[in-house]
């Protein structure tokens, strides 16, 4: 099987494995505990905390461990939103991206309806976001912006720099979600101008249900979960093996980041390349700047469904922004927010490459793509 679809989550790396076998049998003792077997843990949580810091840009003391990006941004809007409000009453709005992930979305749907004003800042068609709207919306009344550090679907990178610019001229704070930055950009929270930030470890060949959050020093979010663990800022006895292999995860993206990010940059424009030959291809965000890794096509209006299952029995699993519920596919939010029509919105295919991704399975993924797909494209399609 080739795997394209790395922005969804990664293969454990062998090292992370090992040192999550490891914690597991030897760290089993609750950090909090004062014995020695609890000391233990609580060192090998430490020396976790400094590795994934590093990787990370930030000071340990400035990383809250979590259940993973979907936590992280939670505790980010829901405390940040917060400790707004303690201060003005006033500042109570919450603006957003169109295309942040459906999680964040669906917090900004539930806020809205128990009342807090929620703001969407367009993108164009090349999922670019759209920096005059932003600049219209981002007013006094602000008490947080998100905005994703790239796009799950396409790639397409976020203006953070000057989103962070405007956000704090209008006395408002900043929240990053930087969960596909990880481990396919240099990430360095000191650097980036925002308050608040949310990482996974899944996306990084790291264990799932662990993650981070990011909280600029000096800044006293209150936590989701209540209790003493994370300097009182996320309650629960920690997920020591899951640590441990988040800080795995980190030191081997760390010792070979420059590499992987030059080959994936590489193959990425080999299967770019290869698509685009095939009459009807349209890649989106085309002319945006991307992730070294990630090319969102549709083949003419073919529904996705139907390609990635044609493509999974060649042997190639690759993924769609759109979602299957059991009324049919929904049309991906992120390319109906580039101004495609529904149909169009259901035919996304995400190819999304990872380091162990080669040439030989590039060429594989386009020949399949010879074989199984282009055979559907009718010419009208093609004219789409
Ligand atoms: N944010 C983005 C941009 C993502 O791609 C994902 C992963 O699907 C998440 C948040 C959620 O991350 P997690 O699975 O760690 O909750």
């Amino acid at each position: 099987m080739i795997y394209l679809d790395h922005n969804a989550t990664t293969r454990p790396a062998p090292e992370v494995v090992t040192e999550m076998v490891d914690a597991l049998e030897r760290a089993w003792a609750n950090p909090s505990s004062t014995h020695e077997p609890g000391q233990g843990a609580r060192r090998l949580l430490a020396d976790a905390r400094t590795r994934v810091a590093r990787l990370l840009g930030c000071s340990g003391a400035e990383l809250v461990f979590t259940s993973g990006a979907t936590e992280a941004n939670t505790t980010a809007v829901l405390g940040a939103l917060a400790l707004a409000a303690e201060r003005d009453v006033a500042r109570r709005r919450w603006v957003l991206s169109a295309v942040e992930h459906p999680g964040l979305l669906a917090l900004a749907e539930r806020l809205r309806e128990r009342g807090t004003p929620v703001d969407l800042i367009p993108v164009d068609a090349q999922g670019r976001l759209d920096l005059p709207a932003a600049g219209r919306l981002i007013g006094p009344d602000v008490a947080l912006v998100s905005l994703m550090g790239a796009n799950n679907e396409t790639g397409v990178l976020m203006p953070v720099a000057e989103v962070s610019a405007m956000a704090h001229a209008a006395g408002a704070r900043l929240h990053v979600d930087a969960t596909q930055l990880a481990g396919k950009a240099v990430l360095d929270f000191a650097a980036s101008g925002a308050d608040l930030m949310g990482v996974s470890a899944h996306k990084l060949h790291g264990p799932k249900g662990v993650g981070a959050l990011l909280v600029r020093k000096g800044l006293a979010l209150p936590g989701l979960l209540a209790g003493r663990q994370e300097r009182h800022r996320r309650g629960g006895t920690e997920n020591i093996p899951g640590i441990a292999g988040f800080a795995a995860a980190c030191d081997r993206t760390a010792a070979t980041l420059a590499d992987d990010l030059m080959r994936m940059t590489a193959l990425r424009q080999q299967l770019e390349a290869g698509l685009l030959a095939v009459p009807g291809v349209k890649l989106f965000g085309q002319q945006a700047a991307r992730l070294p890794n990630t090319v969102c096509v549709r083949f003419g209006r073919l529904d996705s469904e139907q390609v990635l299952g044609r493509l999974a029995r060649a042997g190639v699993v690759a993924s769609s922004g759109a979602a299957c519920t059991a009324a049919g596919t929904q049309p991906s939010h992120v390319l109906l927010a580039m101004g495609e029509d529904a149909e169009a919105a259901r035919a996304g295919v995400r190819f999304s490459l990872g380091r162990e991704t080669t040439a030989a399975d590039i060429a594989h993924t386009l020949a399949a793509v010879q074989r199984v797909v282009v055979p559907l494209l009718a010419p009208e399609a093609m004219a789409a």
